[in-house]
């Protein structure tokens, strides 16, 4: 009976208590080509996905599909059953550069290129999860996006994915026979620790774990290591679920109110509470985090 009992709670909390993570893939970016192709690029994630049976939302910056080579791409995400959300045509930040109606403008340029696409729906994502500069901004383009039927695309485990496949590429370019692996067990070890990081926050901010949306880019380190990654987090304990789930917990319909806007939803409701000002950093990543280490290892 106890035995019983033992394999039951073994079973239990690795399904029903175990941290849950979706992939959400942002910007598109089919033309920065070092190493791999594109079509290469777009067969090695896709296949990794695939043979985690995990299905992923992709966050197009529109900008990038400029030719049919491009779209295509896209479409094998959506016939593989991914999500494809909207990221703006130009990926801007929204900062005082940035008026509320050039904002708006560029996210409805975006809706009308993908709205004929399979798999798309009116998800969107900030670039650089920036919502706007001042409270008054922010709330115009979230009145607008709710007025116009789109739902919220909040990343809460951020990360500098980009930074790192930046650096990757670059020593590429200066050694190409680098030894990669040094890149992996830097970032596999930075996605594990902002992972943690903003699961305790969760349980901080909403006194659970939330299911997560991890974010990650089209690049490079990705096509690289993103099997790795996702094992990690399998042999962590972490159940990798579909994005289409994961939007659907609760967190992702709540919009905090705190100033710097964007950045990790977890952040911002941390920052609203005013309750955790110790362990927030702005932003809630930068390269300028990982820059020294980096430096340090020869990356
Ligand atoms: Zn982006």
């Amino acid at each position: 009976m106890q035995q019983l009992l033992f394999v039951f709670l073994l079973v239990f909390s690795s399904s029903s208590f175990a941290a849950k993570i979706s992939i959400t893939m942002d910007d598109f970016n089919v033309h920065e080509e070092t190493l791999l192709t594109a079509p290469e690029r777009n067969k090695k994630l896709l296949s990794v996905l695939k043979k985690h049976r995990a299905k992923a939302a992709m966050f197009v910056a529109c900008k990038h599909l400029k030719t049919d080579r491009d779209q295509n791409l896209l479409r094998d995400w959506a016939t593989a059953g991914h999500m494809v959300g909207s990221h703006t045509v130009n990926h801007k930040k929204f900062d005082a550069k940035v008026l509320v109606e050039d904002e708006i403008n560029d996210i409805q340029a975006c809706h009308e290129r993908l709205k004929g696409e399979a798999g798309y729906v009116k998800i969107f994502r900030f670039p650089m999860l920036a919502e706007g500069d001042t409270v008054e901004k922010r709330d115009a383009v979230r009145e607008w996006l709710k007025k116009n039927d789109y739902r919220f695309g909040h990343v809460t485990i951020d990360a500098s994915d980009w930074y790192i496949d930046q650096r990757l590429r670059q020593k590429l370019q200066a050694d190409p026979k680098f030894d990669l692996n040094k890149f992996k067990d830097f970032y596999l070890q930075h996605m594990w620790e902002r992972a943690q990081y903003y699961n305790d926050l969760s349980k901080k901010v909403m006194g659970r774990e939330v299911t997560h949306t991890l974010l990650v880019h089209y690049n490079l380190l990705n096509a690289l290591f993103l099997d790795d990654l996702i094992t990690m987090f399998k042999r962590q304990g972490w159940k990798v679920v579909d994005a289409k789930k994961a939007f659907q917990d609760p967190v992702f319909g709540i919009l905090p109110n705190s100033m710097p806007s964007g950045q990790s939803v977890l952040w911002g409701l941390a920052k609203e509470s005013g309750k955790f000002e110790n362990i927030l950093r702005y932003p809630g990543e930068n390269d300028t985090y990982e820059k020294e280490k980096m430096d340090a290892l020869g990356l």
